[in-house]
Formats: structure tokens, sequence, C-alpha cells
């Protein structure tokens, strides 16, 4: 009985270097036997021929493993060190932009002072010309410090620090304030500008009204910079108490937006065209904070447009539900809830986990009490990187990936964890805040099982978990 040289090369290191041992341990005793003067037979020969082939292809394969092992481990090291470093720098950048930006305003204002003042004739009368100087001045300041205050606010987002006051809010009456504040710009342009309000009932919804203003304001601000004299820009208002949202949809009948550029728009510092930035000013901020501040608000925003057909932002923000009470969808039952659906939720808890990602304390503080009263155990990711490893180490049932996160985003960590997975699949729902076409596929393509848009209807939340425990 030859040993077959061949058939070894499969094994691992450890068991190469135990193969290597015992083959060793025979050449001995054979050379042993030789150097006695020994006859030798011919099957312990050819034995020993074959053992010594042997050992030569181990030695030469356990070498190249262990090399290959090596530089897989020094790639793995400089692949974390660069995400480090990457990461690194991303938090300074967003540092320094705020730190920047807040040193700006302080001259700024300063220089807008002196203006306002001289226009005023506080040091004396100024000629016509003067003035007209001086409100070009004031005019242009006053734009920086918007650009500045913008490259802030974005800063702020990205470093973790901008905190949403919240509290109960009229829809209705912060519509109507945004309007106020953009119809000098409507007028001037010529674009009309109307509220359409379908409900009776004034909207109640939790919101910081300051940034629930600005997302409007900027939004409708676009809308009017986009449109030519003699078009139209409309704000409705649609509080949909099944869906547990309040709409905010602003339509125009503007430019409107190639397909292709849609997922651009809401990227930060990225403008659309070069044709149009030259066309319309604006530092690109805009609709970024738009994006990053409706996510705060746990609520989400979409759009549809066709070029030279007008465009159409929807920021749809959850709506106030009274508390001492179970939420209305527990009390409402509708067409698109069959009964045994909520039966299913009911009772498909127990014995399941949970992975929460999501890096919104506001939403965690809604999704995780609800999901933990239907019977499951919830776990919390507050990132990226940590739903990787909490994944790997606590095996859930399901996971819930918020997708707009900083650092690693959730289909990054979809994608990871899914590499990573070997012999089970965890079901995995995507949770998107920015309704982009095309964002379902996308999810699905990065692993996800499902997709929801926020804000999250709980209900339907809690279907879609207990349909995929159920397929499992
Ligand atoms: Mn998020």
């Amino acid at each position: 009985m030859t040993p077959d040289p061949a058939a070894s090369c499969e094994s691992s290191p450890d068991e190469l270097a135990e193969e290597v041992a015992r083959l060793r341990k025979i050449n001995k005793v054979l050379m042993d036997r030789v150097e006695r003067g020994m006859d030798l037979t011919g099957g312990a020969y050819s034995l020993f021929q074959a053992a010594t082939v042997l050992e030569q292809k181990v030695l030469e394969r356990t070498g190249a493993l262990e090399a290959a092992k090596e530089s897989m481990e020094r790639a793995n090291q400089d692949l974390v060190a660069a995400k480090e470093a990457a990461e690194g720098a991303l938090r300074t950048k967003d540092e320094f932009l705020a730190s920047m930006s807040h040193e700006l305003r302080t001259p700024l204002n300063a220089i807008l002072g002196a203006a306002e003042s001289l226009i005023e004739g506080i040091q004396g009368p100024v000629s016509d010309a003067q003035e007209q100087s001086l409100r070009i001045v004031e005019t242009s300041g006053r734009h920086l410090l918007a650009l500045i205050n913008d490259v802030l606010d974005v800063a702020r987002v990205g470093a973790g620090e901008l905190a949403l006051h919240l509290e109960p809010v009229f829809g209705q009456a912060v519509a109507r304030a945004s309007l106020n504040i953009v119809s000098g710009a409507a007028h001037k342009q010529g674009v009309s500008l109307t509220l359409v309000d379908s409900g009776e009932d004034p909207c109640t919804l939790m919101a910081d009204e300051r940034r629930l203003k600005q997302i409007l304001v900027n939004l409708l601000g676009n809308a009017i910079k986009f449109t030519e004299p003699g078009g139209s820009v409309r704000l409705e208002i649609v509080s949909d108490p099944v869906g547990e949202v309040v709409r905010f949809i602003v339509s125009d009948s503007g430019v409107g937006i190639a397909a292709e550029d849609l997922d651009k728009l809401f990227k930060p510092f990225v403008q659309v065209d070069s044709t149009l930035s030259r066309r319309f000013e604006g530092s690109g901020l805009g609709l970024s904070l738009v994006a990053s501040m409706t996510e705060l608000h746990g609520g989400s925003v979409s759009v549809q447009s066709e070029l030279a057909e007008g465009s159409t932002f929807t920021v749809s923000l959850p709506m106030l539900i009274e508390v001492g009470d179970n939420t209305p969808s527990e009390r409402v039952p509708t067409a698109e809830a069959p009964q045994q659906a909520a039966e299913a939720v009911a009772s498909s808890g127990s014995g399941h986990t949970v992975l929460l990602v999501e890096d919104n304390q506001a939403n965690v503080d809604v999704i995780a009490p609800y999901l933990e009263a239907k019977g499951y155990e919830v776990l919390i990711a507050m990132g990226g990187a940590l739903s990787i490893e909490m994944a790997r180490e606590h095996q859930p049932s399901v996971i819930l990936m918020d997708i707009q996160m900083p650092g690693i985003n959730g289909l990054e960590a979809i994608q990871c964890i899914r590499e990573e997975e070997t012999d089970r699949r965890t079901p995995i729902v995507a949770l998107t805040a920015l309704a982009m076409p095309g964002d379902r596929e996308r999810c699905l393509e990065a692993g996800a099982d499902d997709h929801i848009t926020k804000p999250v209807r709980l209900r339907h939340l809690g279907e879609t978990v207990a349909s995929l425990l159920a397929d499992c």
C-alpha cells in the first residue's frame, strides 16, 4: 500500500504537518536500515521512495499556504488601517467645516452690520451710487451667510451634532409660515404660489418647527428658482391617518430633472447639471439638508420629475399619535390588514431576536418598544460597523437595517453580513428614508429580503417581520 502523494495536497496545514512528522519517522527507520546495511525488500524501497517524494511535495505546499496566509493577513491589516484613516478623515473634515463656518460668520456679521449702518446714513449721508454699492455688499453678504449656514448644518449632520427639538406642531401653520418666507422670491420671479389643504382637521405632527420650515423653504425656494415666469408652484398638505403620516408635497411647473440625475439630487456638494448651475446659483447643499433633516425626523422624502414637465417633492413625516392608548393601527382595522396577519404578528414574537440597526434615536424609541410588545427580543446597533459584529455574535432571527447611516451605510453592512454567512441566511429588511426610483432594487441586490420606506408604519413592519420568520 503505497501512499498517494497527490491525495494529501488537499489537506490543511496542520494535517500536512502531522503527515510530514509521520513520514519523517518512517524515513528515519528506513535510513537507519540502509545505514546498517540491511537488505531492503522491493516493497519497502518503493515505500521509501514514495515517502521522500511526498515529503517534498508536502513541504512545498505547506510553505505556499503559509505565504498565502501571511499575505492575506497583511492585506487585511492594510484594509483596517485604510478604513480607520478614512473614517478619521471624514470626522476631521466635518469638525473642520463646522468650526470654519462658525468662524466665518463672525467677520461676515460685522461686514453686514457696517454696510447696513452706512446705508441707514448713521455716519452721514451717502450718495445714490454709494448706496447702490452698499446694497450689493449687503445682498452678496446675506447670500454668503446663507451658504455658510448651509455648510454648517451639513457639517453638523455629518459630525452627528445636529439635534432636533421635537414638539407637537400644526402642519398647516408651518406650511403657511414657509410660504410667507418665499412669497417675495415668487413674486419677483413671476411665479404663482398656492397652498392646497385637502383635510378639514389640522395635521399635528412631532417636529422641530425651525427645521421643518427649513425643509419646506428649501423645497419651495428650489421650485421657484427652477420655474419660468408665468409658471406655478404649489404646496399641498395631506394627512394620511392609515399610513400614520403627514405629507408635504411641493410641485412646480418648472424645468424638471432628467431621470439619470435623480439619484445625484440629494448628495451634498453635487450640482445636478453644470449648465443649470451656471443659470441658477446655489450651493448644492439644500436638498442634501432636506434629506438629512427629514431623516432625523424619522420621515422620508421622494421625488418625481421629468424634463420640462416639472418636479414633485414629497416629504412624509410621522403623524403625532396620541399617547395613553394603543397605536391607532391596532384600533382601526383596515382592508389592507387582514385579521390573520394581525394575529400572526401578535403571536410571532416569542423566542425570536430582532437586530434593529438604526443611527437615529427617535426611530429606535418608536420601533424597539413596539417589537418588544410583540414579544421579540430586540438588540440595537447604532451603526453599520456595529451591526456586522452583532449579526455575527448574536445570530439574530431577523435584521432591520437602516440604509442612510454615516460610516458604513446599510447597503454595505448588508453585503458584509451576506458575505460572512455560510450555512444560514438571516432575513434582512431594509428601511430607507430616501425613496428614490430603483431604491428597492438596490436594497434587494445588496442582499435584503424586503424593503420598507420610512416613516415606518409599525403594523406593516410587524407583519413583514412575522411573514419573513414564517418563511424561514
Ligand atoms: Mn439613518
